[in-house]
């Protein structure tokens, strides 16, 4: 039988914006990585803000709660309901508009369930790209991107999703709506409200549409791809090409051998004993004819063996590279279970982080460790491959304490760009002061009165 709460709800909308069909729901409950499994009685798609607003009105009265779900890709059980609390899920996929391309500006504005990929599709035509990458972006929205504040394969050039939003619409308590859709990058009147909602996780309000600074496409890329054994070399190099080709480095990512190991290296033709792996994206907006013989001329000046770097020589060849480092993430979840963490060092500690916690890992025989990340971004993905058939929660435990006693000792930070979502609650209350948790709480109760918003999420 359908609760009269949901009935409240299922009344404002057509029916091609909601299903009560269990079948349908169950896959909306379900995490990435299949660790988080809730369920719901009810799934909204609606086709406007508006409805939105009014399905927010009817939860806070009903005191119903609401999962916002993007493309479901969160890595922390963020965007998926629990078991038995009575949470709807709110699923944005149907607001997927692009509302405004601004040349002149350069901006582009657009509703939050609009995929990732589709938008830097949309760019193509004008030559532009909205720089934003990462290994999930067919499928998931511009919506969860902000509410997650994501990082991904281009952060050490244009940064995280906050650097590149000028404006956002939000719909919050009574079902109010926050709306700044600015083209404008200078706007100092008072406190920025926008900041408090990118990186919320949707514990604040629903993320409606945003503009965003979008950029010129480079003429060209170049990826290079280079081994060492020695963590320290990887980072000597990493100066070297900051200082020599400065904001040319639109990717510096790092793999260690298990990570390239797992996925189809066999393509890569290149020497595979390697201990450590990088993978260097530079960026040609020039439009400098021989753009591949000057950067051929200044890494000669770097002191390293020069069979472990190879330049690839064509479009093709950048993918081939790409597609190894993208492959990471699905081909270690079918390797087997995986304690995950995405931490973030000073790249003064990294090799010291690296190498202490290896020696503390490797001490439980039936562990390997998958460690890849965006490392110019300070950012691991520090994963531990657990070879064993019954894992306890005490052995997650101990291994969590090893990677983030290890964090905390070097400067680091637990989550760099998955943010907390279920998985990292417990750990957040280790990392914040008190009076630092006391106040997220205060500002959640200030747009979230009823806490109808992904209740237990964050806190
Ligand atoms: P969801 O997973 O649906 O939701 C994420 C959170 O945002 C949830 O808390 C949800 O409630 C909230 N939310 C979603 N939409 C809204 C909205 N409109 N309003 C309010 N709240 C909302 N992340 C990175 O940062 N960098 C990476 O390089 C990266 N690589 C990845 C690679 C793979 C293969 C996978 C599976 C994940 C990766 N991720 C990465 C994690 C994930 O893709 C990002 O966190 C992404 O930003 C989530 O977007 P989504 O639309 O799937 O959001």
């Amino acid at each position: 039988m359908v609760d009269k709460n949901i009935k409240k709800i299922i009344k404002i909308l057509d029916s091609s914006e909601y299903s009560i069909d269990q079948q349908l729901i169950k896959n909306h409950c379900i995490d990435w990585r299949g660790h988080y499994i809730g369920n719901s009685d009810l799934i909204v798609f609606p086709k406007t803000s508006k409805k939105i607003s009014e399905i927010i009105k009817i939860c806070e009265e009903t005191k119903t709660p609401i999962v916002p779900q993007g493309g479901n890709t969160s890595l922390v059980g963020g965007s998926v309901p629990r078991k038995d609390k009575n949470e709807i899920i709110l699923n944005l996929k149907n607001l997927n508009k692009i509302k405004k391309v601004n040349l002149i500006d350069k901006t582009i504005t657009v509703e939050s369930g609009c995929i990732l990929q589709s938008l830097k599709d949309n760019l193509e035509k004008y030559e532009m790209d909205f720089p934003l990458s990462m290994g999930s972006k067919g499928s998931c929205q511009i919506g969860g991107n902000i509410a997650t504040n994501a990082g991904g394969l281009n952060y050490i050039k244009y940064g995280s999703i906050r650097e590149n939003i000028l404006g956002l619409e939000v719909i919050t308590t009574k079902g109010k709506f926050i709306s700044n859709l600015n083209s404008i990058k200078k706007n100092n009147t008072g406190t920025d409200l926008k900041q408090i909602f990118i990186g919320s996780e949707g514990t604040l309000g629903i993320i409606t549409a945003a503009t965003f600074k979008i950029y010129k496409k480079p003429k060209e890329k170049i990826v290079l791809w280079v081994g060492s054994d020695e963590i320290i070399k990887i980072l000597e190099l990493y100066s070297f090409f900051t200082n020599t080709f400065c904001d040319q480095i639109s990717s510096f990512e790092l793999m260690n051998n298990k990570s390239v190991m797992i996925t189809d290296f066999k393509k890569l033709k290149v020497n595979t004993q390697k201990n450590f792996y990088c993978l260097i994206e530079l960026s040609n907006f020039l439009e400098l004819e021989n753009y591949q013989e000057i950067i051929f001329d200044k890494i000669k000046n770097i002191k390293f063996d020069f069979e472990d770097i190879i330049i690839a020589k064509n479009e093709n060849e950048n993918k081939v590279f790409w597609n190894i480092r993208e492959s990471i993430p699905i081909e270690e979840k079918n390797a087997g279970f995986n304690i995950k963490h995405d931490v973030s060092i000073p790249l003064e500690n990294m090799g010291s982080f690296i190498k202490t916690t290896e020696k503390e890992i490797n001490k439980f025989d039936f562990a390997e460790i998958i460690n890849f990340g965006h490392i110019g971004d300070n950012n691991l993905h520090y994963n531990v491959l657990i070879k064993k058939k019954k894992i306890s929660q005490k052995l997650i435990k101990d291994i969590n304490n090893i990677v983030f006693t290890n964090v905390k000792k070097n400067g680091g930070s637990i989550s760099a760009e998955h943010g907390i979502g279920q998985l990292r609650k417990e750990d957040l209350i280790e990392f914040k002061t008190s009076f630092e948790l006391e106040q997220m709480k205060s500002i959640k109760r200030i747009f979230d009165p009823f806490n109808i918003f992904n209740p237990g999420k964050v806190f």
